[in-house]
């Protein structure tokens, strides 16, 4: 069998592609290494070479989007037959998946609701509600959020609330506050209060029938360590972008890969940006190396050797940016350090070095090319337009051998997007917004999906708040708390209480609410038995949209109904997309039921997955009673299943999407790569943010958004910059600030001219075709009528590295050359 995605693999590329399968390998290296190109190539190689089979083999993407670029190229390199059995996709889809497979052993309904982040707040606030009163009255502010977080953060680590309730216990809290200061008093009752909070919230979770997303994680842990047969399937697990794992991804690893051992994880520390959502970079040493000792990372804890004899393998070429982008984005990483070897060595950052940091070796063989452009604007209105227009301006000097596509606004804050968008709009650029609002969080794709949610669980209590009224239905606050503690009392589902009520075999609440519910009631019937029926989610919608009149319900409350129509169709396109798409369930429906096999055992000393049990309701001994067997999911279940745990922001099509400049968060941007980046706002109180808890975090986002550049990277600032509604001077980041003063070559003060062999370059780097002159000239003429050039547009830096502007005339700010240059 020919081993074609050898080829244009370097000689360390090659070496981790064919390193021994049951050796755990870790491939450590810089941003655009080849790491995920590896990975692909290390899967093709595991099928290919050593004949493992695509089913037994077990891949991790950090987004559904990096799974099926994924899948696309593992395509390409052995064949779509092959691949389509593998089992590939984010933590959460793939536990999900097992778990609606298996969920019997794991002591849940199959038909579990996914219970999203709004949903989960909804129901703490309520759970809030009777303590804010005595919380005034003392002084203290607990925010819903805030609550949602800090149960969010024991998830991921594995904590039940019983745990935080022991952590809060009154011999703990008098050794903790010593001092007995009221504050800490205060803390104490705070967190007694949260793990209150976490029990109950985790019982009103059970009731509806639901898992939020760390359950899934917790969940999906607990059903393969207690039924390892489960997991026997794997022979291979590989996971991408390892640094920002968890804990509870990091068990999930541990246990479907205890029978084999046989693993491969890629990363960079450098890129570790998820600490807030309580990703551990220490993952990386808990496999205990064998081979080579990367002892800053080292714990103490002796007891982590889940994967004796780890080796390690490091990546140091480049393949992705120009040497300058690289050049700039180490020297960002390293605080400040010099930028080339020859540059006189650089005095270190104020601020104190990180000390954990891991000097990487990263090379390049792409020339230097146009520096790094910095630009200081008076505000962010004509940093905004600038963007629109230097977007613009390069697609006419490059002969439109740049597109739309090739552009991407990076920016820390979602909030920012606002002005990005619309100032993209004004200058009739069309484009797009990832990691915004994700697709199915707008309020129209949740309501239609609220009501899916609730045929397919009736005891889904978020989906039958948002549902009943919805349309407006005039069935008040107060009659949904009835309706919903009836259900309690009586132990049965609030839709059933509805129904009652509709059926007159339960007395009316109060009266005119069974007239209310025959708009509700019947609808739901309705839908319910086409669903039974097994029909197509595409149906459902289409259905349901006709019951409840939901373009009218749009028209008649919303401004912008039209949009919002739209989103509601663009949902009906991705219903008839999941219709097609093979998906992992129909993969696992392969698994078979194996039964219980036994396999390697060890110490299960990182969670305690007893403290889940009482809150799943059954336990290890279920898995082995007769009668529990694997279940099939419907078409509806796959559905809603796709749409919730969706990392995607949108669901346009592909060839949609190419033709639009992305704004998106950093975050958002990992692992992905633009012929061009643009990062506004490169400013004190946003790089870092204001409220960043890990300043080195915070670096290492910039240095993850700098290195998504291929050829030209642009950051800014402003002199002054809205904030909460006023005003305010900002400062250049203190991230960038020593880098200028160490290397004055490090930035250019305004956009390149983009001649001929500049043309060329970008041409070879992008592997693209050179434009024709008489285009280029074409569109330069063109462009040049429509922008006037005015030359006092610059903003200026002076060699010394300080900044300066001058004040310009007008919002727009092309930095045009006046003559068409090459
Ligand atoms: P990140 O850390 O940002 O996720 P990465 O290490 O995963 O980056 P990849 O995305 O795999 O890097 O690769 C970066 C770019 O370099 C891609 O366009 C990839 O196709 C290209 N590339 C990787 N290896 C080679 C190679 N040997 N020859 C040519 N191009 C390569
Ligand atoms: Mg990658």
């Amino acid at each position: 069998m020919s081993e074609d995605y050898l080829k244009n693999l370097n000689e360390a590329q090659i070496r981790a592609v064919q390193h021994a399968p049951d050796i755990p390998l870790q491939i450590l290296a810089g941003p655009g290494s080849g790491k995920t190109r590896v990975l692909t190539c290390r899967i093709a190689h595991l099928i290919q070479h050593h004949g493992i089979s695509p089913e037994n083999i077990c891949a991790v993407t950090f987004t559904n989007k990096a799974a099926s670029e994924m899948r696309e190229r593992l395509d390409l390199l052995v064949g779509k037959q092959r691949t389509s059995s593998l089992k590939m996709g984010t933590f959460h889809a793939i536990c999900a998946t097992f778990l609606r497979r298996y969920a019997g052993y794991a002591g849940i309904e199959s038909n579990f609701s996914v219970c999203g982040a709004d949903e989960s707040k909804k129901i703490i606030k309520k759970l809030l509600e009777p303590h804010q009163k005595s919380l005034i009255s003392q002084n203290l502010i607990l925010k819903d959020e805030s609550v949602l977080s800090a149960i969010s953060k024991a998830k991921a680590k594995g904590k039940a609330a019983d745990d935080l309730l022991a952590e809060c216990s009154p011999s703990r809290s008098r050794r903790a506050d010593s001092g007995d200061s009221l504050k800490s008093q205060h803390a104490v009752s705070l967190d007694q209060l949260v793990a209150n909070i976490y029990q109950e919230y985790e019982m009103a979770l059970r009731k509806s029938n639901s898992l939020d997303f760390d359950d899934l994680l917790i969940f999906g842990v607990k059903l393969f360590a207690e039924n390892r047969w489960i997991g026997s399937w794997c022979k291979h697990i590989l996971v991408d972008e390892f640094q920002d794992t968890n804990t509870m991804q990091y068990q999930f690893m541990r246990h479907v890969a205890r029978a084999n051992k046989c693993v491969t994880i890629v990363g960079d520390p450098d890129q570790s940006i998820y600490g807030w959502r309580s990703a551990e970079v220490e993952n990386l040493t808990k496999m205990q190396i064998g081979e080579i000792l990367w002892t800053n990372y080292r714990t103490e804890d002796s007891a982590c050797q889940d994967f004796p004899r780890t080796q390690q393998i490091f990546l140091e070429q480049n393949y992705r940016s120009t040497g300058s982008i690289l050049a700039l984005s180490l020297a960002i990483i390293s605080q400040g350090g010099p930028l080339f070897e020859n540059i006189v060595a650089a005095s270190p950052d104020e601020s104190a070095p990180d000390r954990t940091r891991i000097q990487k070796t990263l090379r390049t063989t792409q020339s230097n090319w146009a520096a790094p452009v910095l630009r200081k604007f008076p505000t962010e209105q004509i940093e905004a337009a600038s963007i629109a227009a230097e977007i613009k301006r390069l697609i006419a000097f490059t002969g439109g051998m740049l597109a739309w596509s090739d552009f991407v606004v990076l920016l820390r804050f979602t909030a920012h997007s606002r002005l990005i968008e619309s100032s993209l709009q004004r200058a009739g650029i069309p484009n797009r917004v990832l990691g915004g609002q994700r697709f199915f969080e707008r309020q129209e794709v949740k309501d239609i999906l609220a009501y899916l949610q609730l045929i397919d669980n009736p005891q889904f209590a978020p989906a039958f708040t948002r549902a009943i009224n919805v349309p407006s239905r005039g069935i008040g606050d107060k009659t949904v708390s009835h309706l919903l503690s009836a259900a309690e009392t009586m132990r049965i589902s609030p839709l059933e209480v509805a129904n009652r009520i509709y059926n007159g075999t339960l007395p009316d609440i109060r009266p005119s609410v069974k007239r209310k519910l025959a708009s509700f009631v019947p609808h739901i019937d309705r839908l319910t038995q086409l669903a039974l029926q097994g029909t197509s989610p595409v149906i459902l919608i289409r259905n349901l949209l006709e019951l409840i009149d939901y373009k009218a319900h749009l028209g008649k409350t919303q401004q912008d109904w039209e949009n919002r129509w739209d989103n509601i169709q663009e949902l009906v396109n991705f219903a008839r997309e999941t219709e097609s798409q093979e998906d992992l369930e129909a993969q696992i429906g392969t698994l078979g039921d194996a039964g219980p096999i036994e396999v390697d055992d060890f110490n299960d000393d990182y969670i305690n997955v007893d403290s889940f049990r009482e809150i799943g309701g059954r336990g290890k001994e279920k898995a082995s009673t007769p009668g529990l067997t694997a279940t099939r999911t419907t078409p509806l279940r796959r559905f809603l299943q796709a749409s919730l745990l969706s990392t995607d922001t949108e669901t346009e099509a592909d060839e949609r999407r190419r033709g639009k400049v992305t704004i998106s968060t950093c975050h958002a941007a990992k692992g992905l790569e633009w012929p061009v980046v643009m990062i506004p706002g490169v400013e004190k109180g946003i790089f870092p943010s204001h409220r960043a808890e890990d300043i080195y975090e915070e670096r290492r986002l910039l240095y993850v958004a700098c290195t998504r550049a291929q050829g030209l990277l642009y950051l800014s600032h402003t002199n002054t910059r809205m904030v909460s509604g006023k005003t305010l001077g900002s400062e250049l980041s203190e991230f960038v600030w020593p880098v200028i003063s160490n290397n004055p070559v490090a930035f250019n003060n305004h956009p390149p001219d983009i001649m001929h062999s500049d043309r060329a370059f970008l041409a070879q780097l992008l592997s693209r075709k050179a434009p024709e002159e008489a285009e280029v000239t074409r569109m330069v003429t063109e462009y040049n009528r429509e922008h006037p050039p005015s030359l006092e547009n610059y903003s200026h830096i002076t060699s010394r590295g300080t900044h300066d502007w001058q004040e310009l005339p007008t919002a727009h700010v092309p930095d045009v050359p006046q003559v068409l240059p090459g």
